[in-house]
This record gives structure tokens, C-alpha cells and sequence, in this order.
């Protein structure tokens, strides 16, 4: 069977989500409208801007069913911005920014440092077999607060942020600050695409 994920497509990098998704044996579909969102299984949140998405969000009518599919307990996946998205509460962001709570942490926006725009390590990854994830940051959150039914899969492995978290999970909604979806490695992905065609019990 092949589920249908949903790419919130609103602003960010959408088209990279998609490929990824379809790889992994998904039908992914845009979402823009309250109707495209009640029709997917699962949802990718991409990067981009977290301030703009979050407008966006409010514009076209979808943050109230989102933060609705989200209690009922959709499936859903954000990396950087879209992890900004899902976070409870969000550090360092525009007063009037929305969030999803679709996971109870406090991510910090911008973390790493305005001037850090981008770095590459490998992060070891709970649950993921087969080595390290490549992981990309780009103007990337880190988490400073997980509640207690969230799980932490990755953390920046040594230097300045040594520590630091970067992957989470609870229930059925998972994000990283990084973006496995520019690697061409689709360990993430796939991981996700299983939680779409086996949600955790609620
Ligand atoms: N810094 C961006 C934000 O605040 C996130 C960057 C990204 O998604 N690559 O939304």
C-alpha cells in the first residue's frame, strides 16, 4: 500500500520532500487547502522560514485543522523550520509566530548562531541501522526542552553544541533541525513513511 504524505507546501524546500517521500514508496501531494490536508495519511513540514511559513499558515485558513489532525494524532514530520513549527514553544522567534504543539519541547530558533549559516556532521541516529546521518544544518534550531513523552533520537555529536538535540519524536510526529532530505539518504524518510503505515497506538 502506498500512503499518501502530504508536503505543506506554503513556502521552503518542498520539491526536495517529494522526491524523497516518492522514493521511499509514497504518494506525496501538495498541501495547500483545508480539503488537500483532511485527504493525507501523514504530513512533511519542510525548511524554510519558520516567521513566513506560520503566516502562510494563517492566510490560507489551515493552522486550526493542522493543530486539529495533529491532536487526533496524524502523523507528521518537520525538519528545521517545519521542526520550529511543530515545537510547543519556540525561542528567539517573532511574538506574533504560531506553533503546532505537535510536540511538547522548547526549540530555539536560529540556535547555532547567525553567523553559523551552515555545517555538516554525522549524528548517530536511535532507531536508524547502517552508520551515522549525514546531518545538513542550515540556519538550524536546536531543542533545549523535551517533555516527558518525547524521545530524543539524535544530538550534535562533538564541538561547540556538543550535546545539543537535534531529533525528536512523540507518538506519531518526529523532527530534526537538520534536513536529510538534501543527502539523497532516505533512512529519515523511510522511518517516517513507516510511522504513516503503522501509527503508534494513542
Ligand atoms: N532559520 C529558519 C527559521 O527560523 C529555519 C531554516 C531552515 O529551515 N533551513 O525558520
Amino acid at each position: 500500500m502506498r500512503p499518501t504524505i502530504g508536503v505543506l507546501a506554503l513556502q521552503g524546500d518542498v520539491r526536495e520532500h517529494f522526491h524523497a517521500l516518492a522514493e521511499c514508496g509514497a504518494d506525496p501531494v501538495n498541501v495547500r487547502r483545508e480539503s488537500e490536508l483532511a485527504a493525507v495519511d501523514g504530513l512533511v513540514l519542510p525548511g524554510g522560514e519558520s516567521t513566513a511559513i506560520s503566516k502562510l499558515l494563517e492566510v490560507f485558513g489551515l493552522l486550526e485543522p493542522l493543530r486539529q489532525r495533529l491532536r487526533e494524532g496524524m502523523p507528521a514530520f518537520g525538519s528545521c523550520a517545519g521542526m520550529i513549527l511543530l515545537a510547543s514553544e519556540v525561542l528567539d522567534t517573532r511574538p506574533d509566530a504560531q506553533s503546532l504543539s505537535g510536540i511538547d519541547m522548547t526549540v530555539r530558533r536560529n540556535a547555532f548562531g547567525r553567523q553559523v549559516d551552515s555545517f555538516e556532521t554525522d549524528v548517530d541516529f536511535t532507531g536508524l541501522d547502517d552508520g551515522p546521518v549525514r546531518a545538513v544544518f542550515i540556519r538550524a534550531p536546536w531543542v533545549e526542552r523535551v517533555g516527558d513523552g518525547v524521545q530524543v533520537l539524535a544530538r550534535v555529536p562533538s564541538g561547540p553544541a556538543e550535546g545539543r538535540i537535534v531529533a525528536v519524536r512523540q507518538g506519531n510526529v518526529m523532527a530534526t533541525s537538520f534536513h536529510p532530505e538534501v543527502t539523497g539518504d532516505l533512512r529519515v524518510h523511510r522511518m517516517f513513511v513507516n510511522s504513516v503505515l503503522a501509527p503508534a497506538e494513542r
